[in-house]
């Protein structure tokens, strides 16, 4: 019962492509997901537009009908959660994958709940759980998040906003737009470049005109209970705080691909090893699938372009063992 030809680990949207490459073509399969399904998109914050247009964001040719040119993260779970359901995907929802033992071209899938046997592992975990933390003082206060979700919360209220990406300026316009005295805090000297082309324009105005502070190639020193220190070109500042959200990115658990025996690269990017043809990772029959594959450089996939995985990595399981050999 325990016994799969392909495990899949994370419930995503390139998990759950990989279960229909894997239906389709015979091979049995199990998702093991260790929150809800596409738990990395239910924790998005509420009012998120993609930056994808639906069609880009649909799996399997699968229709992704949105009135609005991008969807919304609403949409988008109503979508993959139809798929899941329609298609019977085989998910155990709320059961965490701690670790891959590989030997003899067996798997052994260790979770919080159980123990499986696989021909083959495809880790699709991408990287929204582990946040990029700045290590200072008073990072650890309740009052600091990872993680923006609703503007509301924020109404009246002194928020500082860190980082100068798609995440940060999203969550500093709603606030202000819901009436937080928002401050960001920007290592770099101006908006990042890949902000969305659309927001750029409107969070570059919103600063110009006073609405929205901003200290560029500054950095937080210190977060304290009702003060901020910030280091910036003239000097130390602090500043009357509430909340600090700090928006800095996100990265993918290097420590669970590294304990199951993924090589990194050491250039500093660490991209996980991978071919480029089979997503085949060093360890045969283990694959990697979606975001995860970026290493550091989290911008570099998402769904539009690496849904293609499934197909790929499918096609490399299901042809005869002989072909594999390189
Ligand atoms: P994820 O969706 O992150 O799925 C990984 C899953 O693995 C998660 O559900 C997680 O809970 C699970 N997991 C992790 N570790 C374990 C474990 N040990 N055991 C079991 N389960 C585990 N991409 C686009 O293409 N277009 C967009 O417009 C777009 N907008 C984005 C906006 C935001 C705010 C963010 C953060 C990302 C956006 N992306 C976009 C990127 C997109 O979300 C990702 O490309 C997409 O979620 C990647 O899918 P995935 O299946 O690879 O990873």
């Amino acid at each position: 019962r325990n016994k799969f030809q392909v495990v899949i680990i994370g419930g995503g949207p390139i998990g759950i492509a990989c279960a229909l490459e894997a239906k389709k073509k015979g091979l049995s399969y199990i998702i093991l997901e260790k929150g809800c399904l596409v738990n990395s998109l239910y924790h998005y914050p509420t009012n998120m537009t993609f930056f994808s247009t639906s069609e880009k964001l649909e799996l399997d040719n699968i229709p992704f009908i949105s009135n609005n040119p991008k969807p919304g993260k609403r949409e988008a779970l109503e979508y993959y959660r139809r798929i899941a359901t329609n298609n019977e995907v085989n998910i155990n929802l709320f059961e965490k994958v701690i670790d891959v033992k590989s030997e003899n071209d067996i798997h052994t899938v260790v979770t919080s709940k159980n123990e499986y046997k696989a021909e083959n592992v495809i880790v699709a975990t991408g990287f929204y759980d582990i946040p990029n933390h700045l290590g200072v003082p008073g990072e650890e206060l309740p009052k600091v998040s990872h993680y923006y979700n609703d503007p509301h919360y924020y109404a009246t209220q002194k928020t500082i906003v860190v980082g100068a990406s798609n995440s940060a300026v999203d969550a500093a316009l709603e606030i202000y737009r819901k009436g937080g005295d928002v401050t960001m805090v920007v290592r770099k000297p101006e908006i990042g470049e890949r902000v969305k082309y659309w927001v750029r324009p409107d969070i570059i105005n919103r600063i110009e005109e006073g609405s929205i502070n901003a200290y560029f190639n500054s950095s937080i020193k210190e977060i304290k209970e009702n003060e901020v220190t910030i280091e910036t070109p003239e000097g130390e500042q602090s500043i009357a705080n509430d909340f600090v959200l700090l928006l800095t990115g996100y990265r993918p658990n290097f420590g669970f691909l590294q304990d199951i025996g993924i090589k990194l690269s050491d250039d500093g990017r660490k991209i996980p090893f991978y071919d480029e043809d089979t997503m085949e990772t060093n360890i045969p029959g283990c694959y990697l699938a979606g975001v995860i594959c970026g290493g550091v450089e989290t911008h570099k996939w998402f769904i539009e372009n690496s849904r293609v995985h499934a197909k790929m990595i499918m096609e490399h399981i299901g042809s005869p063992k002989s072909e594999k050999v390189k």
